[in-house]
């Protein structure tokens, strides 16, 4: 079976398994996992960041940067494809009583202009007090585009002007510097807190961190320990983390060109209306109106090809192509859309 749906359907190689079971570990809880704190230090010194801390997933590093920066109440600006808003469970509104403003915007994007007016005024008491901005790097559902480290800075200007917190879903910001030559630690000029998968484009079976300003993790750990996210000899996992830094980064140009050659096999096809651009892993296919889902689904699944069909809404195919894609399986998939 060739798996597109997502990059975090990774399985860990056996150098990684190798390199996992020889951490050194202690308990976490009480602050004693060394391995733990080298990836935690690693990754902070890597983003140009003060501090880090590592998470179970992505949703709980998330949930807990918008619990940081907020009370209940609030409000967060985000752009209307966001994970945090779309994907999360509900748990920005279950956790931190927030709700949202959303911004619309090409390719999981907004300006900051938009930015600026969906800020409410604060001396307005009727509208909910507007207290972060989150922004998605690379975007998800707005197809696997990065942003210019040049808009941080308006939006950050902003956000100082109108005392907001302003926060990276960096689920995929591996994709996002390898794909730009980005320099990640000018990041920390920029954010309070980025979160950071290691179990998509990295390959890591589980954890993320939350990166950011040493105020702001110092109060994550109390709001990851209420989570449920604290974990004792959590080493072995980090551990991962640590063997996909040196092995699994760079390679991330290899999903990416090999998501470039996808696209342009699907583009040229009738029953294509639209393919988005491809900067990093990340293809949407829109499909025609004269042409059924199902049809298509019906078609790669005869040929032992998965792609996500259900979460980007009506007449939308997600692939996403990552470290265990091999070159054989590219090969066979852009003849299997040839022949389509
Ligand atoms: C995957 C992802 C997350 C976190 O997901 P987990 O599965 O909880 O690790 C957050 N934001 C984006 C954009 C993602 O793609």
């Amino acid at each position: 079976m060739i798996d597109l749906r997502s990059d975090t359907i990774t399985k860990p190689c056996d150098k990684m398994l190798d390199f996992m079971l020889h951490a050194k570990v202690g308990d976490d809880v009480y602050g004693e996992d060394p391995t733990v704190f080298e990836l935690e230090n690693k990754i902070a010194n890597f983003f140009g960041m003060e501090s880090a801390m590592f998470f179970p997933s992505g949703t709980m590093a998330n949930q807990t940067a918008v619990k940081i920066h907020t009370n209940p109440g609030d409000q967060v600006v985000a752009h209307e494809y966001s994970h945090v808003y779309n994907y999360e469970g509900g748990g920005a509104s279950f956790n931190s009583g927030v709700s949202f403003k959303l911004l619309s915007g090409n390719k999981g994007m907004f300006n900051s202009d938009q930015l600026k007016h969906a800020i409410n005024p604060k001396n307005f008491y009727h509208s909910p007090l507007t207290k972060l901005v989150s922004l998605e790097n690379t975007t998800n559902k707005g197809g696997g585009h990065c942003w210019d480290i040049k808009h941080f800075e308006e939006i950050k200007k902003i956000c100082d002007e109108n005392e907001l917190g302003l926060h990276m879903d960096g689920a995929r910001v591996w994709n996002s510097i390898v794909a730009q030559d980005d320099n990640p630690k000018l990041y920390g000029d920029y954010f309070d807190t980025i979160s950071v998968c290691l179990s998509k484009g990295l390959g890591c079976p589980v954890g993320s961190l939350l990166v950011g300003r040493k105020k702001f993790i110092d109060k994550a750990l109390r709001v990851r320990k209420i989570f449920g996210g604290g974990m004792r000899q959590a080493g072995y996992l980090a551990a991962a983390g640590l063997y996909a830094l040196e092995n699994n980064l760079q390679r991330l140009s290899v999903d990416h060109q090999r998501a470039e050659e996808i696209a342009s096999g699907f583009s040229s096809k009738d029953y294509i209306k639209s393919v988005n651009d491809i900067e990093t892993n990340i293809i949407i296919l829109e499909l025609d109106d004269s042409i059924e889902k199902q049809t298509i689904i019906d078609y790669f699944s005869e040929k032992e090809i998965l792609f996500d069909w259900n979460s980007m809404g009506f007449k939308k195919i997600r692939i996403v192509t990552h470290l265990n894609y091999s070159e054989h399986d590219h090969k066979y998939l852009l003849k299997v859309i040839q022949n389509l």
